[in-house]
C-alpha cells in the first residue's frame, strides 16, 4: 500500500452533512404537549425480563416506555397495525436524525411510505448528551441481539435474544407461526441503551445504561401502531447481551388517550409523495 503525498490534505477535507434536515416536516410539539396534558391512561403492557410483549397504539395516542425495578434496556419494533410491511426503518432514521434519538425526533417507516410513525415527546435521559467515549442513549445504530450472530461467533443456541423474544411476541399477538412472524422482526430503536463507536477501531460498543427506575421515553403515535418491546437479556448492557448471566428487569408500556378534540388541526401523515415510476 502506497500512501499518497497529499494523504493529510485529503483527510483534512471537512465533512458535509449527508441529509441536512432543516426541511423535514416539523412536529407541532406544543400541540402534542397540550393534548398529553389532558390525556388519560387506557392500557398498560409489561415486557417481562428476557421476553417481549406486543401492544397497540391508535394514531393520536401516546405511549410511554418506563424503567421499573432496575436498569434495563429495551429493543423496540414498530409496525403499521394494519399493514406489517410498513415498519420502522432504523437506517433511514439514523441518516435523518443521527445515531441516537431524543425529544422532537421521529421514527420513520420503510419505503415506499417513508413517513413518521412516532414522534418522541419526552425523554428523561435527554440530559445525558454524548459522553467522553462518544456514547449516547436510545440508538439506531445497533440491530437487535439475535441467536444467529451468537451461533456464528460462539456456536451457541440461545433462545432469549431480542430477535427471538420479538418473534415469539409477534406470533402470539397475531396468530402467525414463528416462521411467518420472524421476517417481520426488524432493526430496533435501542431504548435506554448506551452505545457508540470506538474512535480508534470504529467498533460498536455498549456500556452500562444510565437509566434508573422511573425514567421513561414517551412517543406520540402518528399512525395506528403495533409495537413490540423486548426486555433485552443484556439487562443494562454493561457486560453481556446474549446469555442468562446479566441481571434483567421488566419494562412497562403505558398508552394514553388524549381528550376528544385535543388534536384539532393534526392529521395522520401522508405516505411519501415519490411517484414510484423509477425512471421506467
Ligand atoms: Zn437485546
Amino acid at each position: 500500500m502506497t500512501i499518497p503525498p497529499d494523504a493529510e490534505a485529503r483527510r483534512a477535507i471537512r465533512p458535509v452533512i449527508c441529509y441536512p434536515n432543516e426541511t423535514l416536516p416539523v412536529p407541532d410539539l406544543a400541540l402534542y404537549a397540550r393534548a398529553r396534558a389532558g390525556a388519560v391512561k387506557v392500557s398498560e403492557t409489561l415486557a417481562p425480563p428476557r421476553d417481549a410483549a406486543c401492544f397497540e397504539v391508535p394514531a393520536g395516542h401516546f405511549f410511554r416506555i418506563s424503567s421499573v425495578e432496575g436498569p434495563q434496556v429495551g429493543d423496540l419494533n414498530l409496525w403499521n397495525r394494519d399493514d406489517l410491511s410498513e415498519r420502522f426503518y432504523s437506517g433511514k432514521t439514523r441518516a435523518l436524525h443521527g445515531t441516537h434519538l431524543t425529544t422532537g425526533e421521529r421514527m420513520w417507516s420503510t419505503f415506499p411510505n417513508l413517513r413518521p410513525m412516532a414522534t418522541i415527546t419526552a425523554d428523561t435521559l435527554g440530559w445525558y448528551g454524548i459522553d467522553s467515549f462518544g456514547g449516547s442513549v436510545h440508538d439506531v445504530i445497533g440491530t437487535r441481539c439475535d441467536p444467529y450472530t451468537g451461533n456464528l461467533l460462539a456456536g451457541t443456541q440461545y433462545h432469549h435474544c431480542c430477535h427471538s423474544n420479538l418473534t415469539r411476541a409477534l406470533a402470539a399477538h397475531t396468530g402467525m407461526s414463528l416462521h411467518e412472524a420472524e421476517p417481520h422482526v426488524h432493526d430496533v430503536l435501542n431504548v435506554f441503551m448506551c452505545t457508540g463507536f470506538t474512535r480508534d477501531t470504529g467498533q460498536y460498543f455498549m456500556k452500562a445504561s444510565p437509566v434508573r427506575p422511573g425514567d421513561y421515553l414517551e412517543f406520540f403515535a402518528e399512525i395506528d401502531l403495533l409495537g413490540g418491546l423486548s426486555a433485552c437479556p443484556g439487562g443494562d448492557c454493561s457486560a453481556e447481551h446474549s446469555s442468562d448471566t446479566a441481571a434483567c428487569h421488566p419494562l412497562l408500556v403505558e398508552v394514553f388517550a388524549p381528550a376528544p378534540g385535543a388534536l384539532e388541526g393534526w392529521q395522520v401523515p401522508a405516505r411519501n409523495g415519490y411517484d414510484r415510476s423509477h425512471g421506467a
